[in-house]
């Protein structure tokens, strides 16, 4: 314990990229360094309590993807008030927006993390078993309420140290708005958020801390909705004179159905209908079936677009509707930076995992047996090594910042605010994400960062 607390008080590094870059050009010695960073980390624990408040009120708001609002408020009027310029409704989004501190030249760093939630994971935090706060509405069943909150942690700390020593640089934070919906960061790349920027480090929940570089394990994906259009009638009275859309929604959910069994194992697909019709007496005039498609490499994704597109034709060609789709978001596989994930990786080390009190296991290892886990292990207690390029291919979820991984240097620092083993996009993981668990997380991953 001793030890580890002298070590994070004399290595604990924020921003290692950019301070290594700033102090280069002032040549300060290894002593100079060390002493600045351990007053990064200070004041990042100082400001431990903001970090709790801003985590608990992010969750509290509990908003979906698109309906940002509370939350881009309250987390803009923070930043505004310790000196950040804020721009608003970036490309289009009214949810979506930058902040800028700028200190003279220097490098321009950028903190990104997720803030929208899931449909129906409202859950009390702390109650080990299925308990909505309000029945049926949106919860952070992903941990998204706590990513922004370690940014402006980090960034705070930063902002002050550059101003104690005269350094000079840019720090910039912005949401992923939508994430569950893969529908924001390809606007910002292809509106120029990330033009002059040197680096980004993005931050997503976890149940460790890690960072990883190269090819990373997941998918990339395009979200498409197909709607058919038919002609409504009586369903009872003259049916013949109806075309059903719905019939051309079922039709397609087959026809895909079908073709999946087909697909490589790492492709992945799944689908809701979004509108399946008004009542049964009324021959459904219009319906909608929404799939993600997902695939390791972007010819995967494309091809899998492709068949669906000629599946959906043959649907509305057995129907006599007509057919059409609209893309609701994308996203490229993900690719990190190396220097940057050595570097953070070194930091984590020292950082390590947050000292859990028996109360927070004890919630763990409750909810842990609640969700039927057969390892009821707890939270995280050791660190995993620096994440290589993935040899073999692994498939899973998505997240778009692939798309800002492929334009300027980029990592994910995951950091440990969550339980091991759970479902994800689920109430229950959301029961940790405003507890200590959770703050502790934050206040560690902000020291690494
Ligand atoms: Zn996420």
């Amino acid at each position: 314990m001793q030890l580890k607390v002298t070590l994070t008080k004399v290595f604990i590094v924020c921003f290692l990229l950019l301070q290594s870059n700033l102090l280069a050009q002032r040549n300060f010695d290894d002593d100079q360094i060390e002493s600045m960073k351990a007053r990064v980390s200070e004041i990042v624990i100082e400001n431990k309590k903001l970090s709790q408040v801003m985590v608990d009120k992010i969750f509290s708001f509990s908003e979906l993807g698109f309906h940002e609002n509370e939350s881009s408020n309250y987390l803009t009027g923070i930043l505004e008030k310790n000196g950040f310029k804020i721009e608003r409704g970036l490309s289009g989004i009214p949810t979506a927006w930058i902040a800028k501190w700028s200190k003279g030249n220097g490098p321009v760093i950028a903190l990104g993390s997720d803030v929208d939630c899931i449909p129906k994971a409202s859950q009390y935090p702390g109650v080990a078993y299925h308990k909505p706060i309000v029945e049926g509405a949106p919860g952070h069943g992903e941990g998204h309420n706590a990513g922004i909150p370690l940014n402006i942690t980090a960034a705070l700390a930063v902002q002050q140290v550059m101003k104690e020593n005269d350094l000079e640089g840019t720090l910039i934070l912005w949401p992923g708005i939508a994430e569950e919906l893969v529908a924001s960061k390809a606007w910002f790349v292809r509106d120029g958020l990330f033009k002059g920027i040197d680096a980004c480090i993005f931050t997503h929940v976890s149940s460790n801390m890690g960072v990883s570089w190269g090819a990373s394990s997941g998918t990339g994906l395009i979200s498409v909705e197909f709607t058919f259009e038919g002609d409504a009638a009586h369903a009872a009275g003259a049916p013949w004179r109806g075309k059903s859309a719905a019939d051309a929604t079922e039709l397609m959910n087959i026809g895909w159905n079908y073709k999946r069994e087909h697909l490589d194992p790492l492709k992945r697909s799944h689908s809701i209908i979004s509108d399946g019709g008004d009542q049964p007496n009324v021959v459904p005039s219009k319906s909608s079936i929404w799939y993600y498609f997902r695939d390791i490499t972007y010819e995967g994704i494309m091809e899998m677009f492709e068949t669906s597109k000629d599946i959906a034709k043959g649907a509305a060609l057995m129907t006599g509707t007509k057919m059409s789709y609209k893309i609701l978001g994308t996203a490229w596989p993900r690719h990190f930076n190396k220097s940057i994930a050595e570097t953070m990786h070194k930091n984590i080390e020292v950082v390590g995992l947050p000292d859990w009190s028996e109360k927070d296991q004890i919630l763990a290892k409750a909810v842990q047996k609640e969700l039927g886990n057969k390892s009821l292990d707890g939270l995280a207690n050791e660190l995993r090594p620096l994440g290589l390029p993935v040899e073999r291919p692994v498939s899973g979820g998505s997240d778009d910042i692939g798309d800002v991984s492929w334009t300027i240097p980029t990592v994910t620092l995951r950091f440990p605010s969550n339980i091991p083993g759970l479902p994800g996009h689920h109430w229950s993981n959301a029961i940790a994400m405003a507890t200590p668990i959770a703050h502790k997380g934050v206040t560690a991953g902000a020291q690494v960062e």
